[in-house]
């Protein structure tokens, strides 16, 4: 592990301040991705700005009836919320399908949308990886890419969005609030994320000296009828193969509206308009299901191990819309 300088922040202005033209700093919450990161050389900063210290531990109701989780809310905390329990269920199952009871307890929401890939080349500084050393090539593609998406990829990288937290805020349709040099903004999830095209390095839209703050969860009527569904090769402390976000509106039988996310598959938690769009205004039968969960999945690249995500998926998507149905 490279030497490191540590400081920790109590003042969020000191905290953005001490990160302003200072490349080889991070910021440290939770910690349980960078220092695995760390130990294993993947990440190489030189000063760590540990900001636990700040006051951004609520959970508040917003006037419009949503919510607004602070950036150092542990994944714990935020799953076992009740107003989340009780009004996105679906977040709660998101959160509480990840890591294990020991890394929710750490990890927290600004941290888990920071969440970096798991793809195994990254993680192994002995291999070619455009990701961590920009130029160097992709293992991964011609390599054994069982765990790799089939959405979104570039021919520079195919790695996965590891965390199941960030589908169901994208279902919901969540802002990030973040506080920069020149003061605070606010990122819809939708445009958080980039496509990795010819720089996989870059991953969101934050800027270096910027913190996050807070994630604002939307009031949405009918978010009560939501569902997260994670497929994964062993029951807990399991990355996702696929998993589906769903939220539903329902008029008796028919869909009025959905919104479909999903993790697993895609090179960022990856939104589905094309199986909302296949969803909204039709009964909810197997047969609208299946559609949608075709049009998901339409353009969906395969490489040599990693096609079975695909069908997978479609079946996961199925099934989460059956679940949901089927609720009281
Ligand atoms: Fe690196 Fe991406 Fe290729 Fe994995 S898939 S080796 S992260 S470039």
């Amino acid at each position: 592990m490279q030497p490191f300088t540590y400081v920790s922040i109590t003042n969020q202005g000191q905290a953005i301040q001490s990160m302003a033209g200072n490349d080889t700093a991070k910021f440290l919450a939770g910690g349980t991705n960078l220092i695995d990161e760390m130990k294993l050389g993947v990440e190489r900063s030189a000063e760590l700005i540990d900001i636990n210290a700040l006051p951004l531990t609520k959970i508040e109701k917003s006037p419009d009836g949503g919510l607004r989780i602070g950036a150092l809310v542990r994944n714990s905390d935020l799953a076992w919320n009740d107003a989340v329990r009780r009004k996105y269920p679906v977040l709660s199952q998101a959160l509480l399908s990840g890591a294990s009871p020991q890394l929710r307890n750490m990890a927290t929401t600004g941290g888990n949308l920071l969440q970096r890939t798991r793809c195994y080349y990254f993680r192994d500084v002995h291999s070619p990886c455009n990701k961590r050393e920009p130029g160097s090539g992709c293992a991964a593609i011609d390599g054994f890419n069982r765990i790799h998406a089939v959405l979104g990829t570039s021919e520079k990288c195919i790695a996965t969005h590891p965390s199941d937290m960030c589908v169901a805020l994208m279902a919901l349709d969540a802002t990030i609030r973040v506080a920069g040099p020149n003061g605070d903004r606010s990122i819809p999830i939708s445009e958080f994320y980039v496509a990795y095209g010819e720089d996989p390095a870059k991953e969101n839209t934050l800027a270096h000296d910027e913190l996050i703050t807070a994630v604002d969860l939307p009031a949405i009527e009918y978010s009560k009828r939501s569902l997260y569904l994670k497929i994964r090769d062993r029951a807990s402390y399991e990355f996702a193969l696929a998993s589906a976000a769903v939220v539903l509106d329902l008029d008796g039988k028919n869909i009025r509206a959905a919104r479909i996310a999903l993790g697993g598959v895609g090179t960022k938690p990856w939104r589905s308009p094309e199986a909302e769009t296949a969803l909204a205004g039709k009964p909810a039968t197997n047969e609208t299901f299946t559609a949608a969960a075709d049009a998901a999945l339409r353009n969906a690249k395969p490489r040599k191990f990693n096609a079975f995500k695909i069908e997978l998926a479609k079946r996961t998507i199925v099934q989460a819309l059956q679940a949901v149905v089927a609720l009281a």
